[in-house]
């Protein structure tokens, strides 16, 4: 592999009169001949082949197993063990960041690297580390049964942000994980868009007759509302075998199996409840009632009365207010939605206790893997992809932070000669969202306190109001020429990655985030006993005033901030993703879909960074430790001055080329410098 001739640059460090159109014409021909894989110094440039290469295998594992990343083609493999070597030799912690858009290959990437992760340990424990592996592969099955599903750009897309942390031993193997998941798209439950799948669990529960379908009355064939036009599949069907196996290789037990099925059945019934209005303005509940109550672990009657009507504590006494017909309805999907959110956010805890190693057998290092949604523009954008895209807002802050930022500023400091670089710095758009008392998370906030209902629009308005000015935020009332923003529903944010319009039907509502207290405590009474488990406030006395819980967005931001926090304390890896076509298709190029991921993604300016930058920067009394054996003057020691001049003598002697000396460290420009040293070492040694 590694004597291939190479296709373009495999780093694009080394391309000539770099442009942006030079370097997507590296990228296209390294395309074409299905090298995927392209550096820019350290950071891996990935493009999704959407079909599959036979670059996966063991062999090629072997092949990066403890090598340099110049040394080897690009691949993410050599990513990943470049992450355990440092993990290794320095014992520092390490993360990769994986980030692109939808279906831009993502989660396959993250896949990758856990496989490699996974499989690159010590003979020892060998039974033990295959459980690890084992553990970590079968959480992901589970993870996309129940988070993934079918969009319009990809069949198999992530409708969660996941960070998954992989624990080490002190000999450097993986006995643990731990993951966190982040705001699960619970809209999609019980609203698709045209040409969309709910979540892949729906499907699959309904792709077999088994045990649930019977006892339910479901039918593979039937047509259920939340589930659209979509059927079942045969892959469906296989997949859903292979989610109950994962199960039980986590050491889920029989019964919970059957709860959390029993809740899936619940969900779908939801959607077939009939709500009707008698003539006597009573809400009336029909359709599915009994099936859906016994999926739930409910009585009928307690079905109806949750859906009729909701009691209420005014002033130390009980009050019951009746539902009307459109109360009802949003109280039945509010309660499909909340249903499904929470049991997916249960089952991410309990398999972090299936996979989670008591804290003193793990030593304080770890390789973090974070797939996350990436950017999305889509015809309608609501809240959801409001706080995606804000998500990947602070992920591009914390790229810039580190590797364009402190990169600059290190050459600064050192007095080394340099052009700086210009690049957008996107934390005015962060601010924009998060600022505290002025974003607009705060705005939103504020309104969902307010005693008097507001409504989107007055959010609207009031957004206008406070916003008024800022550079990354319009809205037809700011602009009123511009005719692509409807009046009193749209706004707009100039994010880094493009412009994106949002419609405020719904902000208050999916912030809010609230269910009736009788809904909890609906599920809470239940004898499904992992559901009651899921809903413990339900317990709580209804006398009792409880606090407001936070706003999805404040919730949202919090994790977002504390996900940051942690990334930075780690070493970073960067994996920069790719999409080629919008159609999921092997060997299509679109031009103009590339250029604006390259152009969003900084990828030019990134190689501009680079370029400035050097393949390793060390410190004088470092390098001399490792190299000073290599000239008679340093060897065994050098007499006549700092490390500094040491270090310079060195060099001369050994007729390095292209070295910059700064303040206290020493940069070298070239990998092959590097190399050359590593190797007149070896010999030595
Ligand atoms: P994302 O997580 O970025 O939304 P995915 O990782 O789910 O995207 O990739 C979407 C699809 O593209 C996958 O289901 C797979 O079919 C294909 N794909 C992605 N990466 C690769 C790869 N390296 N080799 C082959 N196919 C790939
Ligand atoms: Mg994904």
């Amino acid at each position: 592999m590694a004597t291939q001739p190479e296709v373009g640059v495999s780093d694009f460090v080394l391309l000539d009169n770099l442009t942006t159109d030079k370097f997507i014409e590296n990228l296209h021909l390294r395309f074409q001949h299905n090298k995927i894989y392209t550096y820019i110094g350290e950071v891996l440039v990935s493009v999704n082949p959407y079909k599959t290469l036979d670059i996966y295998n063991m062999q090629h594992m072997a092949q990066y197993r403890g090598r340099e990343m110049f040394e080897v083609p690009p691949h993410v493999y050599a990513v990943a063990d470049a992450c355990q070597r440092v993990l290794r030799q320095q014992g520092r912690d390490t993360c990769v960041l994986i980030s692109g858009e939808s279906g831009s290959g993502k989660t396959e990437a993250s896949k990758f690297i856990m496989k490699y992760i996974a499989a690159n340990t010590t003979q020892l424990q060998r039974e033990y580390i295959d459980r690890v592996k084992n553990v970590l592969i079968q959480s992901n099955s589970i993870l996309e049964t129940f988070g993934n599903a079918k969009t319009n750009r990809n069949d198999n897309s992530s409708r969660f942000g996941k960070y998954m942390d992989i624990h080490f031993d002190y000999k450097g193997d993986p006995v643990g994980g731990h993951i966190s998941n982040y705001l699960l798209e619970k809209s999609r439950v019980v609203g698709l868009q045209p040409g969309e799948r709910n979540f892949h669990a729906f499907y699959q529960l309904l792709s077999t007759n088994n045990a649930y379908t019977k006892k339910y009355g479901l039918a593979s064939s039937a047509v259920y509302k939340i589930l659209g036009s979509e059927r079942a599949t045969a892959q469906d069907s296989k997949l859903y075998s292979l989610t109950n196996s994962a199960f039980t290789a986590l050491g889920f037990q029989q019964s919970v199996l059957d709860d959390i099925w029993s809740i899936v059945a619940g969900v779908i019934l939801l959607g077939e409840l009939d709500i009707t209005e008698t003539p006597e303005g009573e809400v009336e509940v029909r359709g599915s009632v009994s099936p859906c109550a016994s999926a739930l672990g409910v009585t009928v009657e307690q079905l109806r009365t949750a859906m009729g009507g909701r009691v209420l504590a005014a002033g130390g006494e009980l009050v019951s207010k009746r539902h009307s017909l459109s109360d009802a309805n949003y109280t039945r999907l509010a309660l499909a939605k909340a249903a499904y959110d929470r049991l997916f956010t249960w089952i991410v805890a309990q398999i972090n206790k299936a996979i989670e190693v008591p804290r003193d057998t793990y030593k304080n290092t770890l390789i973090g893997v974070l797939d996350i949604y990436g950017f999305e523009i889509f015809d309608t954008n609501s809240f959801e992809q409001f706080c995606i895209n804000y998500c990947n807002e602070k992920l591009q802050q914390l790229f810039i932070e580190l590797v364009l930022k402190q990169e600059q500023e290190e050459y600064a400091r050192e007095g080394i000669q340099w052009t700086p670089v210009q690049y957008f710095n996107n934390r005015v758009i962060c601010e924009l969202v998060d600022a505290p008392h002025a974003g607009i998370i705060a705005i939103m906030d504020e309104a969902a306190l307010n005693p008097t209902k507001i409504s989107d629009k007055q959010l609207l308005e009031a957004m206008d109001k406070r916003l008024n000015g800022h550079k990354h935020y319009t809205s037809r009332q700011l602009s009123p020429t511009d005719k692509k923003l409807k009046h009193g529903v749209d706004f707009r944010i100039t994010h880094y990655a493009g412009d994106v319009t949002y419609a405020i039907t719904g902000f208050m509502d999916k912030n809010k985030d609230s269910l009736w207290q009788d809904l909890k405590r609906l599920l809470h009474s239940s004898s499904n006993r992992s559901l009651a488990d899921m809903w413990p406030e339900g317990g709580d006395n209804i006398q009792k005033t409880s606090k407001r819980p936070p706003s999805a967005a404040t919730l949202f931001r919090s994790s977002m901030a504390a996900l940051v926090t942690g990334l930075q304390s780690k070493e970073p890896f960067y994996v920069r993703c790719i999409k080629p076509n919008p159609h999921q298709a092997p060997n299509t190029w679109d031009p103009t879909l590339v250029k604006h991921q390259v152009a969003y993604l900084g990828l030019v300016e990134n190689v501009r960074v680079r370029r400035a930058g050097f393949a390793c920067r060390v410190r004088y009394d470092r390098f001399l430790k490792r190299y000073k054996m290599l000239s008679q003057y340093t060897w065994p020691n050098f007499r006549a001055g700092t490390d500094r001049d040491a270090a310079l003598v060195l060099a001369r002697d050994l007729r390095l080329q292209d070295i910059h000396y700064g303040h206290t460290k020493l940069f070298i420009r070239s990998a092959k410098t590097l190399h050359s040293l590593e190797a007149a070492r070896a010999e030595l040694i």
